[in-house]
């Protein structure tokens, strides 16, 4: 009971943080091309760098639905501020807990807690994406080190993170590893046009010769897909499907809004049949939406063990929701909607992208497909 209090008063925080310090600059942060160090180190004050990591590492142990709240409310807010966090909390933070070995958790985690060293994931290359176990990124061991070569590409807080979890490859053997910027041989450049996460430090990172010495392994040598990778893809899905709630949400609450203001035809917009349809499906495609991500979230909690596949569920279909109603935002607003004057311009282009992050929806209907075929097989012949 009290766990829950405290719990829901960090919650209720989070929003009114989000309110004041995050959603009025969000475009600001998009045109100045990332969200502020200081809001950066305001959060971490805050404990919201280690939302859902343990207390004694500085973290504030949020449970999942409590951390799925949490990231709804920062996703609502502004998406590049809510990958920043959830990039580094929870694809990083919760991926060296679970890997990590008591030297690497004691050292890495509560200095990444409190925001002294920031942590991006760098799986993705330019040309490997969906098929990740490709990574054409090397390492070879050399002496007590490894040699790394390789460039990564479209990795959040690449621009400013102070350590990467690099995904490698010796022929075919998969590795993981704790790359830190300071490293002679690791450049990064930020990627220039982004349709969204404008202000998240999307970037590639360059790795020519960099020496890795062996303590910096992430878990065991050759096998980080089926473990490392496969635990942060599945908090990053986690955290993506909040983050659609999020963003349908805040589309609805501006459509709800324009609607009742804005006129036509001498009557309010939320009087027409047709507009009152989008609304009427906004509404009920993200209570859907919600309940997937806290039955998600439970069955994390519960350490379930169809919760990996529940979350991919919820990721698939909340990022869909998330498009159709901000897509439905912008028609509701008219020309309104198609200006950064407007929240909706914004929520559109980020909404987009929740369908390829993370594993592509279409990866996502794979994994759901194989499940169901299973699953759902009643082993009859057909006559
Ligand atoms: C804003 C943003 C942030 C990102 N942040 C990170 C990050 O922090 N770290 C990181 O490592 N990566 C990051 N990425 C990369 C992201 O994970 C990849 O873009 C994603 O995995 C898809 O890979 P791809 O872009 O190479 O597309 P591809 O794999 O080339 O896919 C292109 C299309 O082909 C389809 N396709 C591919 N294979 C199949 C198949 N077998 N069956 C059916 N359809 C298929 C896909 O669904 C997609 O529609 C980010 C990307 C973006 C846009």
């Amino acid at each position: 009971m009290e766990e829950n209090i405290k719990q829901n008063n960090i919650i209720l925080e989070a929003r009114e943080f989000a309110s004041n310090e995050i959603r009025p600059f969000a475009g600001e942060f998009e045109e100045n091309g990332g969200i502020p160090r200081e809001l950066i180190n305001k959060m971490a004050q805050k404990g919201y760098l280690a939302a859902s990591l343990p207390e004694k590492y500085g973290g504030l142990a949020l449970n999942p639905v409590d951390y799925g709240f949490f990231t709804e409310e920062i996703g609502k807010a502004c998406a590049s501020t809510r990958s920043i966090l959830t990039v580094h909390t929870s694809l990083v933070g919760e991926t060296i807990l679970r890997w990590g070995n008591e030297q690497q958790k004691d050292y890495w985690l509560p200095l990444m807690a409190k925001g002294e060293k920031l942590a991006a994931f760098a799986l993705s290359e330019p040309d490997v994406g969906s098929n990740a176990k490709g990574v054409q990124t090397s390492y070879v061991k050399q002496g007590d080190k490894y040699i790394l070569n390789g460039r990564k590409k479209w990795i959040t807080l690449g621009g400013i993170a102070d350590v990467f979890i690099v995904i490698a490859s010796e022929q075919g053997k998969i590795t993981a590893f704790l790359v830190e910027r300071s490293f002679p041989g690791v450049s990064t450049s930020l990627i220039k046009g982004m349709l969204s996460g404008k202000a998240s430090y999307i970037s590639e990172i360059q790795l020519d010769n960099v020496e890795v010495p062996e303590e910096n392994v992430l878990g065991k040598v050759g096998n980080a897909f089926e473990y490392v990778v496969a635990t942060a893809l599945d908090h990053g899905r986690y955290s993506i499907a909040w983050a659609g709630v999020g963003i349908a949400q805040e589309a609805l609450d501006a459509m709800v809004t324009y609607s009742r203001n804005r006129t036509q035809f001498g009557e309010k917009l939320r009087s027409f049949q047709l507009v009152r349809g989008m609304i009427g499906d906004a509404v009920t495609k993200i209570h859907a939406a919600r309940a997937l991500c806290i039955r998600a979230g439970e069955m994390r909690q519960q350490r379930d063990s169809d919760a990996i596949v529940e979350t991919t569920i919820a990721k698939y279909f909340t990022s869909k929701v998330a498009m159709e109603v901000a897509n439905d935002a912008v028609q509701i607003h008219g020309g309104n909607g198609c200006c950064s004057g407007y929240p909706v311009e914004r929520l559109f282009r980020e909404a987009r992208v929740l369908e390829i992050i993370e594993g592509t929806s279409q990866l996502q209907q794979e994994i759901i497909a194989n499940f169901g075929l299973t699953k759902y097989y009643k082993r009859k012949k057909l006559k």
